[in-house]
């Protein structure tokens, strides 16, 4: 059995992730933080397809909640890698910086920015040894133009993306890649709240894209056949120019 682990694979673009993984042949340990319900119906989703996959909660943003998760679930399952992580999991706070909250640039970053070093550290070293991994984190627009409004969010993700380059040298002699998908304004709870008819005008295709346009790209970064690719960044946003 193959492992992967996507984050915040309860709702959104994480749960169109977990689908497209588990069409690749593996068993996706599906990570979320509160909503269990949400989680399980990705799960029965995955398992009516025909694939498998188990959860696995634990907050992203607390690193002893990381390591104690992966730790009981490496105990439980010796001798297997997880070959396939991906960094999905994540929050926006937005406001101005003269009204961000500390707490609110604090939360932003340690959920967006400090949850890739915790989970990666943890993980890559297995995919080291076994000389074979794929890692993809899914950072934004944000993280690439800047955003007025989203110093907190732009600030992290565009530190995903500025490690995931360095970390791409550091292991790609071991066949192990990693790269960034960044998409543009996606339909999810996440912008739920956000105005489609008077945003979309400034998107080239006229319109938000889905959660499966965005896991569609995730899934050949982690297959076997993006095996030449590593440290980029690939957009999904419909043409909205970065
Ligand atoms: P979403 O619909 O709000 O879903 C967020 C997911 O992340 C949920 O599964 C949630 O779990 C999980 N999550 C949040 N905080 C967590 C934590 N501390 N620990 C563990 N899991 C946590 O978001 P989305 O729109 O799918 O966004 C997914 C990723 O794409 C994020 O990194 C986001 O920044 C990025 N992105 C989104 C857009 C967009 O337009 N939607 C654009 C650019 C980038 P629970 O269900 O348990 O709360």
């Amino acid at each position: 059995m193959k492992f992967a682990l996507v984050t915040g694979g309860s709702r959104g673009i994480g749960k169109a992730i977990c689908m497209e993984i588990a069409k690749l042949g593996y068993h996706v340990l599906i990570n979320y933080r509160n909503n269990t319900e949400e989680a399980e119906n990705t799960l029965n989703q995955i398992q009516e397809n025909g694939g498998s996959g188990e959860l696995m909660k634990f907050d992203v943003s607390k690193p002893d909640e990381i390591r104690a998760s992966i730790d009981k679930w490496k105990e439980k399952n010796p001798d297997t890698v997880i070959e396939v992580l991906i960094n999905n999991a994540g929050i926006r706070k937005d406001a101005l910086i003269m009204w961000m909250k500390d707490e609110d640039w604090k939360g932003v970053l340690n959920t967006n920015l400090d949850s890739f070093y915790y989970i990666t550290k943890h993980l890559v070293q297995d995919m080291i040894v076994h000389k074979y991994g794929r890692i993809v984190n899914i950072v934004s627009l944000s993280g690439i133009k800047g955003l007025p409004g989203q110093t907190n969010y732009s600030a992290a993700k565009g530190g995903v993306i500025a490690a995931s380059k360095a970390l791409a040298q550091e292991v790609a002699k071991k066949n192990v890649t990693v790269n960034c998908v960044a998409p543009g304004f996606i339909k999810t709870d996440m912008t739920a709240e956000l105005e489609e008819k008077d945003l979309k005008r400034m998107i080239p295709m006229n319109r938000f894209g889905s959660a499966e346009e965005v896991a569609q790209v995730v899934s050949f970064l982690a297959s076997p056949q993006a095996s030449y690719v590593t440290g980029e960044v690939i957009s999904v946003n419909g043409g909205l120019y970065t």
